[in-house]
Formats: C-alpha cells, sequence, structure tokens
C-alpha cells in the first residue's frame, strides 16, 4: 500500500504522525512525505545552532536536516517547491512571496502531479484549523482536500488529530504538569538511553496518568481511527531531532521520555475525513477497508 503525508514545512512530518509513518515504512509499506515549503522564514530555535552561517544558508540546512530526517523515518520525501509564508495570526501580514497567497487551483494543481505520480492509497493532513493557526498550514489543508476531490483513485484522507477545544480545566492541567516537568532534571545526549529505561520502569505519577485520561478525552472527540506506533517513538524523536536547527534537543518535545508516552500514549490518532471505500469507526489501521 502507499501512504502520503502532506505538510507545510520541515519538521513538522517529524511531530505530527511521525510514528505511524515510521511504522507503515517499517512494514514494507511506501510512504511518501510532500512537503509544500522550504521552512525559509522559520526561526533558528536551538540555541546551539543559532551561529554565523546558519541564517545565510538556512535553506540548504533545512534541505540537509529533511533529508537526514526523511531517512530516519524510512520513508521517500518530495518538496512541492512554495515559500514559507512566516507565522502571522494576521492574513494581511503574510508577503507576496508566500505559499499561502498562492492561488489554491496552482497549488493544489502541484500536489495533483505528485499524487498521479505516487498514486498514493490514502492521504493524510491537517484539519481545518490547520493544528495551529500558521497560514502555511491553513492551506496545506486546503491544498490537500482540493488535491484529493480532484483524485479519485485516492480512497481515502484523514487529517492528524488535534485538540479541538481547549477547556479551562485542560489549561491548569497543563499548568501543573509544566512546573512537574520543569523539575524533571535535563537530559544531555549521553544520559539519554539509561534515563529512559530507568523511567520506562518506575510507576507513572497519578497526576500524569489523571491528565492523560483528560487529554485522550479531550482529543478524542474527532479521532476515528487510532493507530498503535509506540515502538516507534524513539524513531520519530530521532528524525525530530534531525531538524537541529529548528528543534532544541532540550526543548520541551523531549522533556517527558518516550518510555513514558509509551506507557500513556501508545497510539497516533487521525480523523477520517473522506473516504470512497466502506470503513467502520473506530479503525486502528489507515488502510483499513482497502
Ligand atoms: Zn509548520
Amino acid at each position: 500500500m502507499r501512504l502520503m503525508a502532506v505538510h507545510a514545512h520541515p519538521d513538522d512530518e517529524s511531530s505530527r504522525g511521525a510514528a505511524t509513518l515510521a511504522k507503515y515504512a517499517a512494514e514494507g509499506h511506501e510512504v511518501l512525505v510532500v512537503t509544500a515549503t522550504g521552512g525559509e522564514r522559520g526561526d533558528i530555535l536551538n540555541p546551539a545552532m543559532n551561529l554565523p552561517g546558519i541564517h545565510e544558508n538556512l535553506t540548504d540546512v533545512r534541505r540537509e536536516e529533511m533529508a537526514l530526517a526523511a531517512k530516519t523515518l524510512g520513508v521517500g520525501h518530495h518538496w512541492l517547491g512554495f515559500t514559507d509564508s512566516g507565522l502571522h495570526l494576521d492574513p494581511g501580514l503574510v508577503p507576496a512571496d508566500g505559499f499561502a497567497r498562492v492561488p489554491l487551483a496552482e497549488s493544489s494543481a502541484r500536489l495533483v502531479e505528485v499524487i498521479k505520480q505516487f498514486r498514493p492509497h490514502v492521504m493524510v493532513t491537517y484539519n481545518e484549523c490547520g493544528g495551529y493557526p500558521h497560514p502555511d498550514h491553513i492551506r496545506c489543508h486546503q491544498m490537500a482536500v482540493a488535491a484529493y476531490e480532484d483524485c479519485p483513485s485516492v480512497a481515502k484522507l484523514y487529517y492528524f488529530h488535534e485538540i479541538v477545544r481547549v477547556t479551562p480545566r485542560m489549561v491548569r492541567i497543563a499548568g501543573r504538569a509544566e512546573r512537574v516537568i520543569s523539575r524533571i532534571p535535563r537530559r544531555t545526549s549521553s544520559a539519554a538511553a539509561p534515563r529512559d529505561l530507568r523511567l520506562g520502569e518506575v510507576a507513572v505519577p497519578g497526576w500524569v496518568r489523571a491528565s492523560s485520561v483528560l487529554t485522550q478525552r479531550v482529543r478524542g472527540r474527532r479521532a476515528t481511527t487510532e493507530v498503535a506506533c509506540g515502538d516507534y517513538f524513539s524513531v520519530r524523536d530521532r528524525a525530530l531531532r534531525a531538524h537541529a536547527s529548528q528543534v532544541d534537543p532540550n526543548g520541551p518535545f523531549f522533556l517527558v521520555p518516550w518510555t513514558w508516552r509509551q506507557h500513556l500514549w501508545p497510539t497516533e490518532k487521525f480523523e477520517l475525513a473522506r473516504s470512497r471505500v466502506a470503513t467502520t469507526a473506530p479503525e486502528t489501521d489507515l488502510f483499513a477497508g482497502l
């Protein structure tokens, strides 16, 4: 089977649904990540990479990082070649050359060409909110939906599952979690593996379990499909670290060890948005019904 994930920027593929992509690739399916833009307007978020030479060559740096991330996940990769719009909550501030300003017919036609070559059975992209309100993510959603509608050969279209509603209770719990997480010693790369193993064996604190259940409930509202992919969380972390200029290895992404995540959130969730085959929710496989 063939699976295509449509993303806005290099590094998005290593955070949303990455363990699922790695799992399907490892099981022998063909997986292709399509990235709309080069991530040219992203900030350098890793202090260790904020160096002369990196800014000037950001496009090349991001290309090398993306190639390493794709290799780590075991997937193919294709650039659509649009330009990063930058993070603007006000659409009026998106630069004229930004992907979000490219007419939808033009961007979706470019994606349709890639679909015709790769012939995916299943496509995955963001929901209508983009996951977070980056204009490129919202445009990416519109582009992928339009391309799916133009390509009857694609059987299913999924959205990466996102938090659909943030409640005051979630904010309170997140604040509590943040305080506790801030007390977890920061990992260095040499100490990471043994500490992970040790944490994996200890009992998970009750507040973590409670917040996990609540988060699952809130997040679960639109999810139709849960893919068990805990065995690939370490691959997902390695792929994310490959984006060294965008991702701080000491940042919040890595503070909760993946061994904890295997206990608490051993799946990645998706929402079946469109289907041309018969299937029944809940599903455990993106290729169900095919
Ligand atoms: Zn992005």
